[in-house]
């Protein structure tokens, strides 16, 4: 009774309603968690349907945005939850304004440069997150406890560069999701109710199509990490952002820098998502209604849109960010 009534108090940020975002937001209403703010920046789509267990085939038809659709559907099994949908791209400007009356954050992004925009943010208020990702089979997640345990980098000290491996174009298993979503909401239901000698104090990894797992010890910081050692938040700095310019109209330029793009490669694996074709010089590829032109830097023209959000949220997706 008394664990039930302190989950009924707490107010957890989910920062990303995809898979993961789908899969813990519906198992933390369904567990009494009582205030959840859902961030979000894209629509419900049909190809969304394999792996976002909390939306149906009338959200996709609608192009409902997943923070407005994942509230609909928690108020229709528990109306005693109090959801904050909020459609937004997290940025160095507002995530002062979206999380700071948070109790916990979960990652359930896909990309890094949200993650390490959120590890900055919770290293320097010693707010507690839940570091959690999915690509294909593989899934991983880490509990991040400022002060405590490592922080996101202290674990791996730079985001990846180049192109990386995204759901959209690698795929995803959706039993793979909804395990990381499990284990995800498990560790911020001992969180609320106070049971922190429970939390797992590694970087836990599965492949479950391989049936490999591995976990690394991460209970305590790494010396000389940036963000936790140093204090050094250039994430939340927005130095380590890409600019974004509005060109032309309803088009917008990221410029990306030091992405360097292998287009042979980033072709055959965009391929079956729309038309592509590539130079030396310039790749471009049609996914209606946009068109997007890469260059060999990582620089992006998108175009279709004037919408900074919709043309970061097509860059991750496709590209990786
Ligand atoms: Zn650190």
């Amino acid at each position: 009774m008394e664990g039930q009534t302190r989950l009924a108090r707490g107010k957890v940020a989910i920062v990303g309603c995809g898979a993961t975002g789908a899969s813990v937001s519906g198992l933390l209403a369904r567990a009494g968690v009582g205030h959840l703010l859902i961030i979000d920046r894209d629509y419900v789509e049909p190809s969304n349907l394999q792996r976002q267990s909390l939306f149906d085939e009338a959200d996709a038809a609608e192009s409902l945005p997943k923070a407005v659709a994942a509230a609909r559907k928690i108020a229709a099994f528990n109306s005693d939850v109090e959801v904050q949908a909020e459609v937004a791209d997290l940025t160095p400007e507002n995530i002062q304004s979206l999380l700071s009356t948070a109790d916990l954050i979960l990652d359930a992004t896909d990309n890094f440069e949200t993650r390490y925009l959120i590890n900055d943010f919770a290293v320097m208020h010693g707010k507690p997150w839940i570091y959690a990702a999915t690509v294909a089979a593989y899934a991983v997640t880490m509990n991040i406890i400022p002060g405590e345990t490592a922080c996101l980098s202290c674990v791996f000290p730079a985001p990846p560069e180049g192109t990386v491996e995204t759901c959209d174009t690698a795929g995803i298993l959706n039993s793979a999701v909804n395990l990381i979503g499990s284990i995800q909401a498990t560790e911020a239901i001992k969180f609320l109710v106070g049971a922190n000698d429970k939390l797992r104090r590694t970087l836990l990894s599965f492949d479950v199509w391989g049936n490999e797992h591995a976990e690394i010890t991460a209970d305590r910081p790494r010396p000389g990490c940036q963000a936790c050692g140093k204090r050094e938040f250039v994430h939340l700095a927005g130095e380590r952002r890409p600019q974004i310019t509005l060109c032309g109209r309803n088009s917008v330029q990221i410029h990306e820098r030091n992405r360097p793009v292998d287009f042979a490669e980033l072709s055959a694996r965009l391929g079956p998502h729309g038309a592509v074709k590539h130079n030396a010089f310039v790749l471009k590829f049609w996914r209606d209604p946009y068109e997007m032109t890469l260059f060999p830097d990582g620089r992006a023209i998108i175009k279709g849109t004037n919408d900074t959000a919709v043309a970061r949220s097509l860059y991750a997706r496709f590209v990786g960010s």
